[in-house]
């Protein structure tokens, strides 16, 4: 007991309980900055600029250029100076950072819609999440990280030029997170090859061509979402759920992002905002079909 008092007191916790703790070897937590790493520089002014560090290469920017050898070695927050003499801050970009940076050749799933749809379809660590289609990977990055280093991300994609660029995308981000990613060229209108899944996500035109599929290859008590531009395709998602009477908790919604600024008296929601990305619908399977209450009617 008394080991464990000191062990908290020090800021670490028990032995056994070491990967809670404070260790440079695990993601979150990595020592100083090294070639090959991704790297966003952030200039005084708010603009960002992400960076892959090499040895020899430099960041030419309009006032001076920062080298990256002067970066490498250094650890994260370092500030940096061009050579003209501007202040750079050095820090690991965030996944958001990266997915809206990265190449893309297909719509991607947008952080706001990313982060709501990993809540509302309780997407865990550990868990085993198939997603349809993978596209540019940006959805992809995101299931990766929630469900970490025991979890499994499977993907079923149509075109391999699709392919290609997601594990590129994967790779280049975080090479741990790849590991626990396969990508299936295939058809998921034509069936499911992959069972024991604990969610599935969809992103495709006509996500309630799945459903006939989920029975059987989804658990019980799993959950499926749907990502849809149109509120027509959510609504034909909706009624086909509706229709299979095997689901409960059937939700759609539509996730408005309002940025502030916030200076001196100027207080004040940021003029321009992402007006549509698209509609994130949830519904969760159960063991058998069932005859649900009519929906209530509005008073
Ligand atoms: N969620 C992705 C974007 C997906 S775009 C991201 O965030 O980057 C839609 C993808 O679905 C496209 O790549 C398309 O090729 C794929 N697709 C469409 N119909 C499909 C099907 N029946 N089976 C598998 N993939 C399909």
């Amino acid at each position: 007991m008394d080991e464990l008092r000191d062990a908290l007191r020090q800021g670490s916790l028990s032995p056994e309980r070491r990967h809670l703790t404070h260790n440079p070897g695990v993601a979150g937590n990595p020592g100083t900055f090294a070639p090959g790493e991704l790297v966003l520089l952030l200039d005084p002014d708010g603009k960002r600029f992400l960076v892959r560090l090499a040895e020899q290469d430099a960041l030419h920017h309009h006032r001076g250029a920062v080298r990256h050898a002067d970066i490498i070695g250094r650890a994260e927050g370092a500030l940096v100076r061009s050579s003209q003499g501007r202040v750079f801050a050095a820090v690991r970009p965030r996944l958001v950072d990266y997915v809206l940076e990265m190449p893309r050749k297909s719509g991607i799933v947008y952080p706001k819609d990313a982060a709501h749809l990993l809540g509302w379809a309780d997407i865990a660590p550990g868990q085993r999440v198939l997603e349809s289609g993978v596209g540019s990977g940006a959805l992809t990055l995101a299931l990766l990280r929630a469900v970490g280093e025991r979890g499994h991300v499977v993907g079923y994609e149509l075109r391999s030029d699709f392919i290609d660029l997601t594990l590129g995308n994967v790779h280049a981000f975080g090479g741990a997170l790849a590991g626990n990613l396969l990508v299936r060229e295939r058809d998921i209108y034509a069936g499911l090859v992959d069972g024991d899944l604990d969610r599935v996500v969809l992103d495709l035109p006509e996500p309630w061509r799945v459903l006939p599929h989920l029975p059987g290859a989804l658990c019980p008590g799993g959950w499926v979402a749907a990502y849809t531009p149109s509120i027509i395709q959510a609504s034909q998602f909706i009624e086909a759920v509706r229709a299979d009477r095997r689901y409960v908790q059937v939700e759609t919604h539509e996730v408005l992002l309002r940025g502030w600024h916030l200076q001196g008296l100027a207080v004040r929601p940021e003029h321009e905002m992402v007006g549509h990305t698209g509609f994130v619908s949830v519904a969760r399977l159960i063991a058998e079909p069932w005859e649900p209450g009519k929906p209530r009617r509005p008073t």
